[in-house]
């Protein structure tokens, strides 16, 4: 099958060239994001494989219908930014890796919450400058904190065993419990008590219409003051403004994000000699205790040889007609 790949970087091609060996598959590695201009060269191709930021909606799937692609493959688990209600209006089924590495965000998550609760990021400058004052530098134990987790999937619960490898009490809220948790010692509360109960917060669930702006004014006043925010899930999950508000007036004491709710203008480029039009991202990057990255939870070698085996395999399904494993259907 020719597969049209966009918004690829150097270490997709290195992952997929490694894996493609084992299958027949003919891959255009495309660097620009998929548009309605770009979708043109994807013109013979019988699918297409997109990331977290390439947007699909209706228009471009109506044009891929007409230029007969019937394929899908998301590199990734989440898939809010594809309009599944028109993908099954043209017939276009849409496939994704549920979980590559649900560590390696986790893992993230707290390289977020270790970075900014030791202030390892100034410490890191300093010394560099052979400043080795430790004014400032006052951090907080991790130990002994009470830690919130808003939603236990794959991710959630990698995040959970790590927080209780550390002595964390663990707080978690889900629309479904799990067990396994449970045994850890994990204790289902509802929302607005995790909220009001946690020193440290970690967004794990995914992005639909009921979690857009879950932290929100509302919810961000039931918080402690001084809150950590951890966000590796979508950026919309959190009302930006309001954020921006509560790190002002100090409610939240540190924030540490991969993804930002206008990310797809800014993320997986080099902007350096660009003139940064985004005021919030901005004004976030003025705050010490904001740290940023440019949602690169997922990268490590070990997610993307996942991600790479198993969307070829997604592949290998729907050109051999066979049950695919990880569709993703529209649900009314
Ligand atoms: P998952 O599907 O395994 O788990 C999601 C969990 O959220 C489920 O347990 C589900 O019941 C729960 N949930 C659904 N709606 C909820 C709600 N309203 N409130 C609370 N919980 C709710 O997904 P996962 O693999 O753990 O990934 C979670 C999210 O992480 C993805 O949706 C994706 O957006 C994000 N992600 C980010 C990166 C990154 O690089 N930053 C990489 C992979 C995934």
């Amino acid at each position: 099958m020719k597969i049209a790949f966009f918004s690829t970087k150097s270490y997709d091609r290195e992952s997929f060239e490694n894996h493609v060996v084992d299958f027949k598959h003919e891959i255009s590695f495309l660097e620009v994001r998929l548009d309605l201009t770009t979708l043109s060269l994807a013109e013979g191709h019988q699918a297409i494989c997109t990331f977290v930021n390439d947007t699909i909606h209706e228009d471009i799937l109506r044009k891929m219908s007409q230029m007969g692609i019937r394929l899908i493959a998301l590199r990734c688990a989440g898939y809010n930014q594809v309009d599944l209600k028109s993908a099954s209006k043209y017939g276009i089924t849409v496939v994704r890796v549920p979980a590559y590495s649900p560590e390696a965000v986790a893992e993230h998550a707290f390289a977020l919450i270790l970075t900014l609760s030791r202030k390892t990021h100034k410490a890191y400058n300093r010394v560099r400058e052979n400043n080795f004052s430790l004014e400032g530098l006052t951090g907080v134990n991790i130990f002994g904190k009470t830690i919130g987790v808003v939603g236990t999937g794959a991710i959630g619960r990698a995040f959970c065993r790590i927080a209780k490898g550390f002595g964390c009490k663990v707080l978690a809220y889900d629309v479904i419990e799990n067990e396994e948790m449970k045994q850890l010692g994990v204790e289902y509360l509802p929302l607005p008590e995790v909220l009001s109960q946690s020193n440290i917060i970690s967004l794990h669930c995914p992005l639909t219409p009921e979690t857009k702006h879950l932290i929100n004014r509302e919810t961000l006043s039931l918080m402690q003051t001084g809150v950590a925010l951890i966000n590796t899930s979508r950026g919309a999950l959190i009302d930006t403004k309001e954020v921006i508000k509560a790190l002002k007036s100090r409610k939240i004491g540190f924030l540490g994000i991969d993804v930002y709710e206008q990310e797809e203008h800014i993320f997986f480029q080099n902007l350096s000699e660009e003139i940064l039009l985004d005021e919030e991202i901005a004004r976030l990057m003025t705050f010490p205790n904001v740290l940023i990255t440019g949602h690169q939870a997922f990268l490590t070698k070990e997610a993307l040889a996942q991600i790479a085996s198993t969307t070829l395999r997604n592949l290998q399904e729907f050109e051999e007609r066979k049950p695919l494993t990880n569709e993703v259907k529209f649900k009314a």
